[in-house]
């Protein structure tokens, strides 16, 4: 039976449960990271920290304890759960408080850690390259709930996911309000047009996703290519050379079908099969923690 880490106690998960007054329940306030663990190593655990620390702010929640705390806490339940390899899901919630919306009547915010085995897409998808579709439902406005922010209110690409279920995928790429390409419902995208890799940027209304980040700052340039953030229109998309997406779930993920559109010859295509390799050698080797 897996332990979770809650509010500074390790417990058997029967026992790990939080209030019904949690607002993190009732209105999805609170904020959270998922985070993985590669031989013993927390890739880029800092990132994940500091999008943390930032999302918390962003929504005026005050952690109840510190990072350097909570990265003990995600190392405590990874060694607890004897797990060197993994899927580490951490929670902040608004915590328990009354029934009205009044987030600051809710007097300590719970911070969660669960330690679980990774569910990848089907490994076929990585060799083939994976369909996907356009989502009709736009992704939020930035003004409204900024995408930046990884609330625990994620009806928006919840909403979007099942429009991809619905037409027997796994994954949607969204729009924005104005017709750009913003990302998809848990992952980030990236487009290959000869030896340029092109990616939305935040104006887009986007998550920061840590492995778009590897991708930009340490893969990518280790291959010799760059990347650039490119407003982009999704006939952009469809006629790109290659089309990947980025994730920590996920890892690096080619597409090879947009709806009905096919992307490129429909394979996967050689640099998203570099930048895969280059990915995998890099977290072999001793992911990087910073
Ligand atoms: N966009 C969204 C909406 C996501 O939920 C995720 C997964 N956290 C990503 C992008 C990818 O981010 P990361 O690489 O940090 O996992």
């Amino acid at each position: 039976m897996a332990k979770v880490w809650i509010d500074g106690k390790l417990v058997e998960q029967q026992d790990a449960k939080i209030s019904v007054f949690d607002h993190g329940l009732l209105y999805g306030d609170g904020c959270f990271e998922g985070i993985r663990a590669y031989g013993g190593r927390v890739l880029k655990l800092r990132s994940h920290l500091q999008r943390m620390q930032r999302s918390a702010e962003a929504i005026r929640l005050k952690p109840a304890y510190s990072m350097d705390q909570v990265d003990r806490a995600i190392r405590d339940t990874l060694a607890a759960n004897g797990m060197t390899d993994g899927y580490i899901r951490l929670i902040f919630t608004r915590g328990a408080g009354t029934l009205g919306l009044h987030p600051f009547r809710c007097p300590v915010s719970s911070t969660i850690v669960i330690a679980d085995t990774i569910q990848l897409y089907p490994p076929g998808l990585y060799e083939n390259g994976m369909k996907v579709i356009v989502a009709q439902r736009p992704r939020i406005p930035i003004p409204c709930l900024d995408p930046a922010i990884k609330s625990l209110n994620y009806l928006n690409n919840i909403l979007a996911k099942i429009e991809a279920i619905d037409a027997d995928v796994l994954e949607a790429i969204m729009l924005n309000m104005d017709g750009y390409v913003s990302e998809c419902t848990g992952d980030n995208i990236f487009i290959v047009k000869g030896r340029e890799i092109l990616t939305p940027p935040t104006e887009a209304g986007i998550l920061h996703g840590v492995t778009r980040q590897f991708v930009m700052k340490d893969i990518a340039p280790a291959l010799g290519y760059s990347v650039r953030e490119k407003m982009m229109r999704l006939d952009e998309v469809l006629q790109a050379d290659e089309v990947f997406l980025t994730g920590t779930a996920a890892e690096i993920i080619g597409v090879s079908q947009i709806d009905t559109h096919t992307i490129g010859n429909g394979a996967v295509g050689p640099i998203t099969q570099e930048l895969s390799a280059e990915f995998r050698r890099l977290v072999t080797m001793g992911a990087p923690e910073d």
